[in-house]
């Protein structure tokens, strides 16, 4: 066991105990620079699981926007103001036409209640059809909407509002195989079909287009279209949750929906939106935006202040002017088949799978069986770590391996993160 130091104990004192830290031996990081991390030893670590500063750490151009803007004015969207008009402007150019109207907020979790909030107000219902093992954040009502959590230690279970489609993984999931879409969608029917038949009310479907939480989980190929199809069809709303796969992370789509060919009537964004900045959105058309405005107002102290949106809207510039989305799908690529490759030396690792910097590696006990193996998962998170390569699990049996560094990954990053992962399987 290892003995703690004196900022372990000390953080043991003051904040919550219902918060982990990562690693076996917690690291005291001191500064961030792009893709790198250092400790309070100057020891370098490579950091491949921080999706949230997405075109990296303490990148100068977002520093220079926030205290360009800091300087100047910091308020809320009481007033008339340049800045918010122009980020809106460039973020709603970047999605589909018919999503154009914003709402600003400054988490994850508050985007997805506020967007559950804006669904049922139009359906006129609070059923909701989630994927088995999602996540969509801590706030109640989104903890009630995710099985991540309430099916979890501490969690009280499905509320009866609430209707979980069998997690759509083709790998180890209820139905196997590329084909097995339809067979997900046909759970998806089945619950609107009873939904309707005995409520008499529509859905709101929520679901990341890559599961994050989940264990990056990629839903085999027709299931999104067909469940989207019939959802709108029977008169409910499909909300994309973006906080984890939006803004170019799978490489060939800037948005993780466009994987799927669909157009969600919400998307919520979080997470990268801000490069560590607490900024969030959500997006949805004219038409639902002004259902909302039934006379009780939507304001927000901090959401959509000058200074996020200046941050926000240099986050923007920064993907295009340094081409991280085409980045992303360059090194994934390569990084996705050097871990396939991977695959064929060590049985261990059942499924490699994901979608540009969006990646997951499956452990397993053997190839055949698909037992999930939770305490070499860990084990070898902890030796690569030691390795100076930053990683994390995840998934119902925490034996997913997840990569999403940010988005300056290189390829020298993706063999050294490959070599170091040959090396600690080699050694087991
Ligand atoms: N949605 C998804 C898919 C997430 O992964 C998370 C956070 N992990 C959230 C929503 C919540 O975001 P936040 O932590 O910013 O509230």
């Amino acid at each position: 066991m290892q003995k703690k130091n004196k900022l372990q104990d000390l953080r043991e004192y003051y904040l919550s105990p219902s918060l982990s830290l990562s690693y076996e031996e917690p690291i005291n990081i001191v500064k961030g620079e792009a893709q790198y991390l250092y400790d309070e030893n100057g020891k370098k670590y490579l950091d491949a699981i921080n999706n949230i500063q997405h075109v990296g750490h303490c990148h100068p151009k977002i520093i220079e926007a926030a205290h360009f803007q800091s300087k100047k004015l910091n308020t809320n969207t009481r007033y008339l103001d340049k800045t918010i008009i122009n980020y809106a402007k460039a973020l709603t150019a970047k999605l589909p036409d018919s999503l154009n109207i914003c709402f600003f907020t400054n988490s994850g979790s508050e985007s997805n209640d506020l967007a559950l909030r804006i669904a049922r107000n139009y359906i006129n219902s609070s059923e909701t059809i989630v994927l088995d093992g999602a996540y969509h954040g801590h706030l109640t009502s989104l903890i009630e909407i995710s099985p991540y959590k309430y099916n979890s230690t501490g969690g009280k279970g499905c509320p009866d509002y609430v209707h979980a489609v069998p997690m759509p993984d083709s790998f180890r999931g209820k139905y196997k195989g590329n084909n097995s879409g339809e067979k997900y969608f046909n759970e998806l029917k089945k619950i609107t079909k009873s939904t309707k038949k005995k409520f008499g009310k529509p859905c709101t479907f929520i679901a990341e287009s890559i599961m994050g939480c989940g264990g990056q989980i990629v839903p085999p190929k027709e299931f999104f279209k067909k469940s989207y199809h019939l959802i709108k069809k029977e008169g409910g709303l499909c909300i994309a949750d973006e906080v984890q796969v939006g803004f170019g992370r799978l490489g060939e789509n800037f948005w993780g929906f466009e994987l799927h060919n669909v157009t969600p009537d919400i998307v919520t964004l979080g997470k990268s939106i801000g490069n560590g900045h607490p900024l969030s959105v959500v997006v949805t058309n004219k038409k639902i935006a002004d259902r909302f405005n039934n006379g009780m107002e939507y304001f927000n102290s901090f959401g959509g202040n000058p200074v996020s949106c200046a941050i926000g809207h240099a986050v923007l510039n920064v993907i295009e002017e340094e081409k991280l989305q085409e980045n992303a799908c360059k090194v994934g690529n390569l990084l996705k088949n050097m871990l396939t490759e991977l695959k064929q030396r060590h049985s261990i690792i059942g499924d490699v799978r994901g979608e540009g910097l969006f990646l997951g590696v499956e452990l397993v006990k053997c190839q055949k069986k698909l037992v999930p193996t939770i305490n070499k998962t860990h084990y070898i998170i902890n030796q690569m770590k030691k390795e100076g390569i930053l990683l994390s699990s995840d998934g119902p049996d925490h034996n997913v391996i997840k990569i999403k560094p940010p988005m300056v990954f290189n390829s020298r990053n993706a063999s050294f993160l490959v070599e170091t992962m040959d090396a600690v399987l080699k050694k087991m």
